[in-house]
Order: C-alpha cells, then sequence, then structure tokens
C-alpha cells in the first residue's frame, strides 16, 4: 500500500447508545483499501450496531466515521452508498418476480446515473450485467425468476447487486447465516475473490471460526461494545482475552457484574 493510501474506513472513538446502554463504546478501527477485514464477537457484541453507524443507519453520540479518508460522521445511508459504501444481504435486497439478470441491471442503474440514462435500464445481455454474474457464479440462472431460486442462489444475486454499486467497502453482516457450512465457504471465497478483483475492502461478521480465519487478513473483536482485540488470524486465535469471552463466558449477560465474569466456571 502507498504511502498516502487512505483507508477505505477508519471509526474514530464512535460510540452510541440506546436509552443509556451503551451498545458501542469508543470503537476505532481502520480497514484499509482492499482488505478483508471480519468483526467478530458474541452476540449482543455490538457488530450490527458498528455496521449500521459505518452506513448511516444510526449517528453515532460521538466520534467520527471516515470513508476514503473524507468524513462522512452523521450522513444518511444514501450519501454514504454514494461514497462507495455497499452493503449485503438484507432482505429486501432483490425483487422475487425479476429474473437473476433483471435484478442485477436494476442495481446497475444508479452506476450511469445521468439525466439521459438513468431511465435506461441495462438489459440482460449488457457486458457489466454478464460480468457481475460471472463474478457470483450465476450465468447459467441468468433467466431465472429470483423468487424461485435456492437460498445459497439468492445470496449470490445479492452479492451481484452490492457489487454493482462498485464499492470501495462492502459490509457483509452474517452473509452466510441459515448457509450450510459448504455453501458459506463458497459464498465468502466468491465474495472475497470479486473484492480482491475490484480492490474493494469487506468488512464482515460470520459466527463459523473457520470461515473467519480462512478468509479475513485482519480480525476485530469486540465484547460488550468495546474492541477487546485486533491483529492478524493468528495473533488472534491464541489471544487471552478472546479465548476467554469465547471460550469462558460467551453467554454471560451484558453488564453482568464483574465479579461474575471472574469466578471460577463449575467443572
Ligand atoms: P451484535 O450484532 O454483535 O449481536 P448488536 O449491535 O445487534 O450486537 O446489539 C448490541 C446491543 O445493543 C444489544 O444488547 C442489543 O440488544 C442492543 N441494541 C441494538 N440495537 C438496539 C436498538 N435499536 N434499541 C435498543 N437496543 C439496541
Ligand atoms: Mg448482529
Amino acid at each position: 500500500m502507498s504511502l498516502d493510501a487512505k483507508p477505505a474506513l477508519a471509526l474514530q472513538d464512535v460510540s452510541k447508545s440506546f436509552a443509556g446502554f451503551r451498545a458501542v463504546e469508543d470503537v476505532s478501527f481502520s480497514v484499509a483499501q482492499g482488505a478483508i477485514v471480519a468483526l467478530i464477537g458474541p452476540n449482543g457484541a455490538g457488530k450490527t450496531t458498528t455496521f449500521n453507524l459505518i452506513n448511516g443507519q444510526l449517528r453515532p453520540d460521538r466520534g467520527r466515521v471516515m470513508v476514503g479518508g473524507d468524513d462522512m460522521t452523521g450522513r444518511g445511508p444514501k450519501a454514504l452508498w454514494h461514497h462507495g459504501v455497499a452493503r449485503t444481504f438484507q432482505i429486501t435486497a432483490t425483487f422475487s418476480s425479476m429474473t437473476v439478470a433483471e435484478n442485477i441491471a436494476v442495481a446497475l442503474l444508479p452506476v450511469a446515473a445521468s439525466p439521459w440514462s438513468a431511465r435506461r435500464m441495462p438489459t440482460r445481455d449488457d457486458k457489466r450485467v454478464h460480468s457481475l454474474a460471472r463474478d457470483v457464479g450465476l450465468t447459467n440462472l441468468m433467466d431465472r425468476v429470483a423468487g424461485t431460486l435456492a437460498y445459497g442462489d439468492l445470496k449470490r444475486v445479492e452479492l451481484a447487486i452490492a457489487l454493482a454499486s462498485e464499492p470501495r467497502l462492502l459490509l457483509m453482516d452474517e452473509p452466510t447465516a441459515g448457509m450450510a457450512a459448504a455453501e458459506r465457504e463458497a459464498l465468502m471465497a466468491l465474495a472475497v475473490g470479486a473484492a480482491r478483483e475490484r480492490k474493494a475492502a469487506i468488512l464482515f461478521t460470520e459466527h463459523d471460526m473457520g470461515v473467519v480465519f480462512r478468509h479475513a487478513e485482519r480480525v476485530i473483536v469486540m465484547s460488550a461494545g468495546r474492541v477487546i482485540a485486533e491483529g492478524a488470524p493468528d495473533h488472534i486465535r491464541e489471544h487471552p482475552a478472546v479465548r476467554e469471552v469465547y471460550l469462558g463466558r460467551t453467554k454471560a449477560p451484558r453488564n453482568a457484574s464483574h465479579q461474575t465474569g471472574t469466578e471460577p466456571r463449575q467443572p
């Protein structure tokens, strides 16, 4: 990476409370251009809230959200999207009555947004539609109606839709939830391959640690709203605080008294 390369994302001391409950507290980390980074942590750690703060769904109470070196703090999802932050796997992302090709074509519309081209939808034969379909392995399903696709294939359509906006940062919150192990692996491999080709960065959450350690170049660990560890997968795997959170008291309630957490576990 060149010295003047601005990170795709930098969070600086970002905090968010819900009615006094500190869901995210003083979170700082960055994602380099083109980096594949996992955000992990037990349920309730604050991962999804962090994603919502990054893509403008939520405004931070404090701190800054920098995208490509620009301060995007407090801007909404549309502004973030225009600035290169895409998010996959929201339920509403596909039109179930349209074909795979049509879904991808619609996603390509805003990319070519000029007063003259905005209304002209790319056809199924458009080169960009084809190359996106190819990148997510859907070439042979172009004419299938999205509503009839298997779950894993629908996820691929959603990935293609997110990539259509040519993001600098792709946010994937539990992209493989509900998928079988082999499918999970295949989807992440596709996403990582497509991102590498475009020099886009990925920030993803994932419960399957095998998937995390195989694909992430860096891992950020959250617990109870804070970042408790960060580093290369090998570093994280052996990190005492991470082992504590995952092996010791994964099920402990949030904001539990400190005492409870430090008591030795019963055999
Ligand atoms: P994760 O994605 O790591 O499981 P979340 O970011 O979804 O964690 O949630 C972090 C904490 O914030 C949880 O305790 C959750 O109940 C709480 N939380 C999240 N969103 C809201 C909200 N809109 N209102 C109140 N509490 C919320
Ligand atoms: Mg979550």
